[in-house]
């Protein structure tokens, strides 16, 4: 059967049986004589057929067409299109090698000829969708619109069943959003009709039998009347999608379509049930989205994108890109600025709920049901217990909720954290001012942070954190030498000296001797242990605070054991000294009423193989702050013994020449490393 449709419509549409042996009238009707026939590499055979059958008005063939339209495809069949200075073109194929025909009529004007191999629908419509470095967009044109469109059911007699039905589907996408598109008109909403009812009937015939004709030529006229009401109306959410998705993540255009369908319609049906409504009534059952996505199934659709290639952490670009130009839609995508009705959310945040809701609705379609809502529900959320907040058993609630923690450890710490820190609300009853001068202060202390101060652990240090950590981390058996912490001021690279070597080498301040043995536990003395030693000066800074002013490495020094176990070296008394007070944590003590002062002491590191190494100070006992450590550093048996020595006879042996100096013995104990 040969039909020719429409008289009134811009194009010449011609149905039947061997239309493509037609295409040399439709040229001779045309005025032209040097067709270039296009095709994919796949239906190249075809588009040789209908070359041969072309006698000498034949120019060329291309058969280079490719999925979604690439500009440098174009590109080049534009330059071979006028090396052979053709004067029309005759399209054999899919969508693809439609895009391909419209974009070069859109460049060069020449007429068309299309003989669809497949049911996308596009050889009925202006429309020109193209991709450029992964973006696909689309545009409008008289132009691009077909002149001729040939029929032949013939050539779809070997569309595999699978791609029979993805392409059905992508036609019947067309028809259902215009179903309730912004600028449908009656005509246009019946032409939609009729196109789904076409797929109705000619899908599952051909699922029973691929080679029935009348319904390859049923689908044809179906993907005729989805093509032209795509030409007619404008396209939605639906469209959106799957031009991002094939555009950007170079998922295949028509399965894409098969399985977003129904999702999107779903979507958008609680916005216009009537419209939608025919839907229904075409496919049976009450909600559109459940009826299309019955009817995909049972002819076999692909029902997952995951199945495509599309992963969970493509959704939210996905999202992103699909909403940065969005499409009208029945259900506004992108919120309405500047509209705050109570309890919708800022407007600032509002975009935000929109894309997730999107992330969510691809997210779905990642599943297949799309009425099943509790196959969108993860299992992880499925596993939590329900937290419904009561005062009494608020940490329970809130720690109940760590069921899916995927660190054991992390799950115990944070819920001694949450246990002990509701206990504390629970006791203190703040008031909402005094929650938020918390909140406030804590962002205080961060933004005082950065690469050269921490406040943070300045606040640790002054609350005793610091050292308990230390404590706990540092357990000894009794009569070794305890820790204490290890302070900001250590640095690498001190150099190492002979014993007795004064440490201090700009001599400014009151004179010094440290010394004393290093033991094991059993009081034996230890050879060869280093004793990393570094202090502030009289005034209470190290060298490092006062770049230009002290020597490098003043006050710091590293010095081994001898045999007997002891060391000794010169120095100067150290002074107490401030821990920064600029910020937060200066305002927390003074508001306490407490100082920032740290008194007076030696740092060492003490280490030796086998043995656990020992961080920790020495202490003057006469420092007005030696009870009081701002941050707690002392320890009853770290605090030395600073004797004054004014024997004339020992300062020189010393080699000092000021009228006193300062003797401070200590001896150190190191356990054994398995013994902590
Ligand atoms: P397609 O042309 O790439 O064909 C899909 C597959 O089917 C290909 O592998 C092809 O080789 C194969 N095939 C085609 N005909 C066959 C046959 N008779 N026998 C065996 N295999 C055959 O893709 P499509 O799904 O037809 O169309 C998709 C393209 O069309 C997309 O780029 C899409 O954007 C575009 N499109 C545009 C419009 C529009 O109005 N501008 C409308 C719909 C589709």
């Amino acid at each position: 059967m040969t039909a020719l449709i429409s008289d009134t419509s811009p194009q010449t549409v011609v149905f039947g049986s061997g239309t493509r042996y037609r295409v040399k009238d439709y040229l001779k009707a045309l005025g032209c004589e040097r067709a270039l026939v296009l095709s994919t590499p796949q239906q190249s055979d075809i588009a040789m057929d209908v070359a041969a059958g072309l006698n000498g008005s034949v120019a060329g063939v291309f058969t280079c067409a490719a999925m979604h339209t690439p500009v440098d495809v174009t590109t080049s069949a534009l330059e071979h299109a006028r090396e052979i200075n053709a004067d029309c073109l005759v399209a054999v194929g899919g969508g693809s090698t439609t895009g391909l025909g419209k974009a070069l009529a859109l460049r060069t004007d020449m007429p068309q000829i299309v003989i669809p191999t497949t049911y996308a629908g596009s050889e009925a419509t202006p429309i020109l969708g193209q991709t450029e470095n992964g973006v696909k967009t689309t545009l409008t044109d008289a132009k691009v619109l077909p002149e001729v469109i040939l029929y032949d059911p013939d050539l779809t007699l070997s569309l595999p069943i699978g791609m029979t039905v993805t392409s059905g589907l992508n036609a019947m996408a067309h028809a259902s959003e215009a179903l309730y598109a912004q600028d449908r008109t009656l005509d246009s909403s019946a032409l939609a009709a009729n196109g789904l009812r076409a797929f109705k009937t000619a899908l599952p015939a051909l699922i029973k039998d691929p080679q029935d004709t009348a319904a390859r030529e049923e689908a044809q006229q179906g993907a005729y009347a989805c093509g032209a009401v795509l030409g007619q109306v404008g396209m939605a959410l639906h469209h959106k999608l799957c031009h991002t998705l094939g555009g950007s993540f170079d998922l295949p255009h028509a399965e894409t379509h098969a399985i977003v369908l129904p999702h999107a319609i779903h979507f958008n049906a609680v916005a216009v049930p009537e419209l939608l409504q025919q839907v229904s009534a075409i496919f049976g059952g009450d909600e559109p989205g459940q009826a299309l996505w019955s009817f995909a199934k049972e002819i076999g659709a692909p029902l997952a994108l995951q199945d495509l290639g599309l992963k969970e952490s493509d959704l939210d670009r996905a999202t992103e890109i699909a909403l940065s130009k969005p499409y009208w839609n029945p259900i506004c995508l992108i919120a309405h600025i500047g509209r705050t009705p109570e309890r919708s959310p800022p407007p600032a945040f509002a975009p935000f709920c929109r894309m997730r809701g999107l992330a969510l609705l691809l997210g779905r379609k990642r599943r297949e049901d799309p009425m099943n809502k509790q196959a969108d529900i993860p299992d992880f959320i499925k596993a939590l217990p329900r937290a419904y907040f009561t005062e009494e058993d608020s940490a329970e609630v809130v720690t109940g909720q760590n069921v899916n923690a995927k660190d054991e450890r992390l799950k115990e710490i944070m819920g001694a954290v949450t246990r002990h820190l509701h206990a504390a609300i629970k006791e203190i009853e703040p008031t909402q001012e005094e929650w938020m001068k918390a909140i406030l202060y804590l962002t205080a202390t961060g933004h005082k942070s950065d690469d050269w101060r921490q406040e943070f652990i300045l606040l640790s240090d002054v609350l005793g954190v610091s050292m308990l950590v230390d404590a706990i981390n540092s357990r000894r058996p009794k009569g070794a030498s305890e820790n204490t912490v290890l302070g900001p001021f250590h640095i690498g690279g001190t150099p190492e000296y002979e014993m007795g070597f004064n440490i201090c080498l700009d001599g400014k301040g009151e004179d010094m001797v440290a010394r004393g043995r290093v033991l094991d536990v059993d009081g034996n003395p230890l050879e060869g242990v280093k004793i990393d030693v570094w202090q502030a000066n009289d005034e209470g800074f190290y060298d490092v605070q006062q770049k230009g002013i002290q020597p490098d490495f003043n006050l710091r020094g590293v010095f081994r054991t001898g045999k007997d176990g002891t060391y000794w070296f010169k120095a100067v008394r150290p002074q107490h000294y401030s821990i920064p007070d600029d910020g937060p944590v200066g305002d927390l003590l003074y508001a306490l009423g407490r100082h920032p002062y740290r008194p007076a002491h030696l740092h060492y590191i003490i280490s030796k193989e086998g043995y656990d190494e020992v961080t920790t100070h020495i202490f003057d006992p006469d420092d007005i702050y030696i009870n009081n450590d701002a941050v707690f550093g002392v320890k009853e048996s770290l605090i030395a013994d600073f004797v004054k020595i004014e024997d004339p006879a020992k300062i020189a042996e010393m080699g000092f020449d000021g009228p006193f100096y300062w003797d401070v013995e200590f001896d150190f104990v190191l356990a054994p490393k398995e013994d902590k």
